[in-house]
Formats: structure tokens, C-alpha cells, sequence
């Protein structure tokens, strides 16, 4: 059985508790791997390593040395496309073709666009007369990146890319869920001669190791995207220690549909939003508002497009969705069916299992609910999309937002006045108009409320991965 193995100072090493986790195929149910089951004592060892990383010629380097190291990475990605895709595909269940397109490319991206943004990075300057302030961005040092299952080369290369391009070291905790893609993005490092200890990497479950790096007193900067209840962990352990906390958290977002908006591109864009990865996306679209002059229109039409969903093998290059994350998950999906319909809902297509040993589930489309019953306003994270009518734009504006989380909404109209009245007055953090996960890695990413507390992207991140430090010189 093959091993991942944790990667520390730059060596494959096994976790010194000697213990493994199986790794499984959501799609198949197999065994695919073991993973290392890290504890405390690989946290130390990791810490050392990015200790010396820091005091070495890594802590001396240069951006434009930071920012070719990050494009080398980049296309040492690039070179093993096709067997990252697949091995995003084989941890997650997800479809290959969606790995190639979107998970794998993205996180080339990442590293491209982030060595474009250091080289390009500057600091500010205040001047009165006699008197010269300047500012100057040092790394924050050791940086714990701690990232979930549903896209995972991608987030945690959007977080590991600035971390390394502001000349901090990091220790990375991917989801026990899907190890494999960070374990390949270690030999890549390996295969370019990246300094090591720079990028250190610990398997295991999040209590184990996760926990101790948040603790870790020389982790000054943790940054954590996952589920609201883990982020309120990580918050409360790392408050007392004054580290820098990042916190991209759950989503329950509102898709709001206009009887203005072009229908059959509307119609499509709702679709693709609720149910792009299994549904497995903290921006996914699981609740459709919907102005009550199309509503029948409009969801007879929905129905009808997600229906044709074809669902199964990751590899079939057919396949619109694969196979959930577990067969945990997928019975919590279904228990949120089950409560679909004591609450009064009505399933009008999928929540099917497929026959066979893996993780599948036909996309489910539900309306009837009331907008503030449970199905409606917790996160599932999986295919479900509940269904509301509105009949005013204030009442959609407010069932928008009359739940616990404020990541991100999109709007769905052809009036441009409409257009930004709404999104203005949606509590998220961000919104699309007339589109969905439309992404610039430059603007601001992150949440209100219960989705999480700081910003990603562009100069966000580099702030975040960085400590300003003013100077004042009287001439
Ligand atoms: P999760 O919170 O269960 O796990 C996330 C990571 O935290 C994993 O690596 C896990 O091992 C680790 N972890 C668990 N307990 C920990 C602890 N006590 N201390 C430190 N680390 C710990 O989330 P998940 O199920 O992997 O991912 C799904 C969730 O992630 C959803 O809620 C989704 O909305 C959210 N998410 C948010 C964003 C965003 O950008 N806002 C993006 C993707 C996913």
C-alpha cells in the first residue's frame, strides 16, 4: 500500500507516532493510500525546520529570488497536470475534467499570480516637512496553512503561494480527506531545489495536528479555511497568543432571480452555481430567490436543466458532478433530504443514490420551504438547492440575508440601477451580477457574519502574510 508520508526540512519522513490513516476513493470505496496520522511531536519537528529555513538564506532572500521560485513551481505543476488532475479526482470523487480545468490550472495560477504580485509589491511613504516616515513589510515567520477537502490544491495554494512570496515558512495541514495532490506539490518542490523547510507538510486528523499548530507559540500566523464550527476552534485557540488569524468559513449563499434577467442564461448560471463540484463549494448558489412573476417558469425550467445532469464515474468526461466526499457526508445530505420534507418541502428532482459502492447522489432541486425553516439556512454543502418565491425587491433583499453566514450572493437581473441597489444591500462579502465564480485573484475574498472574519487575494494576502513596520527619521 503506497504511503504518504509527512514532508518536513525537506525529506518525506513517517510521523513519528508510527501510526497511518487509510486514504479512500469516494467514487469507488477503495483504499487508495495510508496517510501519516501526525501529532505534537511532528509539529516540533516541522517548527524546527521552518526555525532554521528562517534563519537561513531563505530568511535573506530576495523578492525577485521568491517570486522565480514561485513561477518554477508554477510550471513544475504544470509539467504533471494530468496526474495532479487525477489525483484531486481519486481523493475527492470529483470529476477528472473539472480537476483539469478548474482545481489543477487554478493552482498554477496561484503561484503565477502571486509572483507577479511581489515583484510588483511596494510600501508607503509619508512625508512632512523635516520629517520622513517610511514602511517596511517584514514576513510575519512561520505560518500554519490549514485547509479543507472540497478544493484542495487550489485553497491551499492560494494561501501558500503569498505565504512563500512575502518570505515566510510555512506548515501545512491539508484535509485528511484529500492528501494526496499536497503530497505531489512536495516533490515538485523537491524536483525544482527549494529550499527546504520552507514548505512543510503534516498529515492527520485535524484534533491531532491541526490543534497543535494552532497552540504552537513560534506559529505566528494561522490561516484556516474550513467549517464555521472548526473556525470558531482555531479562533479561540489562537486569540490567547495574539497570532494573526485568517478564517474563510461556511456559506449559505442566495442566488436572487429577477423577472428582468435574460432567462435561459439565468436558468443555467443558477444551476451550475448550486451544483459545480457536488454542490461542494463554500460560494455554491443553495438557495435560488426567485420573483414570483417567473417563478413556475422559472423552475420548471430548473428542474429540467439539472435533471439532465448526468452523474457517475469521475473519469467519464461526461459526468457533470461524481461522487460526494464520503458516504458520511453523503447520508448527511440525505438526512437534510429526509428533513426537506418533514419541513414541508417538496424534492421535485435527484436526491437518488446510485447504485455501486461509491459516494453518489443525483442533484436535488426543493421547493415550498419556508425561507428561514433549517433545510434553507444551514450549510449542507452538498447537491441540494431550496427554492424561494419573492414578490418584492425588498423581500428578497431581506431573505438574502436572514441567515447566520454572508460569504458571497449573486444577482440575476437586466436593470443596472436594480443591479447595484441590490448587491449593495446584500450582508456578504462578496457578490456576482449576472454571473457566478467569476474570479480575479486581485479583489478581496472572504466573508461576514458566521463566514469568517479577513480577506484574501491580491494584496490582502500579502498584508496578511506580512508586518508592516513604520520608521520615522526627523531630517
Ligand atoms: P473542516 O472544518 O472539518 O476541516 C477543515 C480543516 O481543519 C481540515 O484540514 C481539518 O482536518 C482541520 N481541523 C479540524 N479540526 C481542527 C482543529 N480543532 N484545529 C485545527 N484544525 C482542525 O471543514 P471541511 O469539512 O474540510 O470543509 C468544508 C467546510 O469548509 C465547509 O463549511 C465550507 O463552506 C468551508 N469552506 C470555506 C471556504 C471559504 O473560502 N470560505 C472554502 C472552502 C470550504
Amino acid at each position: 500500500m503506497k504511503r504518504l508520508h509527512n514532508h518536513i526540512n525537506g525529506r518525506f519522513v513517517a510521523p513519528t507516532g508510527g501510526a497511518w490513516i487509510d486514504n479512500v476513493n469516494p467514487a469507488t470505496g477503495a483504499v487508495i493510500s495510508q496517510i501519516a496520522r501526525s501529532t505534537s511531536a511532528d509539529v516540533d519537528a516541522a517548527v524546527a525546520a521552518g526555525r532554521a529555513a528562517l534563519d537561513g538564506a531563505w530568511g535573506r532572500s530576495s523578492a525577485a529570488e521568491r517570486a522565480d521560485l514561485l513561477d518554477a513551481i508554477a510550471s513544475g505543476i504544470e509539467a504533471r497536470l494530468a496526474e495532479f488532475a487525477e489525483a484531486e479526482s481519486a481523493d475527492n470523487g470529483k470529476p477528472v475534467h473539472l480537476a483539469a480545468a478548474v482545481d489543477i490550472p487554478r493552482a498554477i495560477s496561484n503561484f503565477r499570480f502571486f509572483a507577479g504580485a511581489v515583484r510588483h509589491d511596494h510600501t508607503g511613504c509619508h512625508t512632512t516637512p523635516g520629517v520622513i516616515n517610511y514602511t517596511l513589510r517584514k514576513p510575519v515567520g512561520m505560518a500554519a496553512l490549514i485547509t479543507p477537502w472540497n478544493l484542495p490544491l487550489y485553497l491551499l495554494t492560494w494561501k501558500l503561494a503569498p505565504a512563500l512570496g512575502m518570505g515566510n515558512v510555512t506548515i501545512a495541514k491539508p484535509s485528511e480527506l484529500t492528501p494526496t495532490t499536497a503530497t505531489l506539490l512536495a516533490e515538485v518542490f523537491a524536483s525544482i531545489g527549494a529550499p527546504a523547510g520552507i514548505y512543510n507538510l503534516l498529515h492527520g486528523y485535524g484534533p491531532e495536528v491541526g490543534a497543535p499548530m494552532v497552540a504552537h507559540p513560534d506559529i505566528r500566523a494561522v490561516s484556516f479555511t474550513g467549517g464555521t464550527v472548526t473556525g470558531a476552534h482555531v479562533a479561540a485557540a489562537a486569540a490567547p497568543k495574539f497570532k494573526k488569524l485568517s478564517l474563510e468559513l461556511g456559506g449559505k449563499n442566495a442566488t436572487l432571480v429577477f423577472a428582468d434577467c435574460d432567462f435561459e442564461e439565468t436558468v443555467k448560471g443558477a444551476a451550475r452555481a448550486a451544483f459545480l463540484n457536488q454542490g461542494q463549494i463554500c460560494l455554491c448558489g443553495s438557495r435560488i430567490l426567485v420573483d414570483d412573476a417567473i417563478y413556475d417558469r422559472f423552475v420548471e425550467a430548473l428542474v429540467a436543466e439539472v435533471s439532465a445532469m448526468k452523474v457517475g464515474d469521475p473519469t467519464d468526461p461526461d459526468v457533470s458532478l461524481g461522487a460526494l466526499i464520503s458516504q458520511g457526508h453523503r447520508d448527511k445530505v440525505e438526512g437534510y433530504l429526509r428533513l426537506a420534507v418533514e419541513e414541508g418541502g417538496t424534492i421535485r428532482c435527484g436526491g437518488e443514490r446510485l447504485d455501486g459502492p461509491g459516494a453518489f447522489i443525483t442533484p436535488a432541486v426543493i421547493t415550498d420551504l419556508e425561507s428561514t425553516c433549517r433545510t434553507a439556512t444551514e450549510e449542507i454543502f452538498g447537491p441540494v438547492v431550496t427554492v424561494h418565491r419573492f414578490s418584492t425587491e425588498a423581500e428578497a433583499i431581506e431573505k438574502a440575508n436572514q441567515v447566520r453566514y454572508g460569504l458571497a450572493a449573486s444577482v440575476w437581473t437586466a436593470d443596472l440601477r436594480r443591479a447595484h441597489r441590490v448587491s449593495a444591500a446584500l450582508a456578504t462579502g462578496m457578490v456576482w451580477v449576472n454571473t457566478w465564480l467569476l474570479r480575479d485573484l486581485r479583489v478581496p475574498f472572504g466573508g461576514v457574519k458566521d463566514s469568517g472574519v479577513g480577506r484574501e487575494g491580491g494584496h490582502y494576502s500579502l498584508e496578511f502574510f506580512s508586518e508592516s513596520q513604520n520608521i520615522c527619521v526627523k531630517l
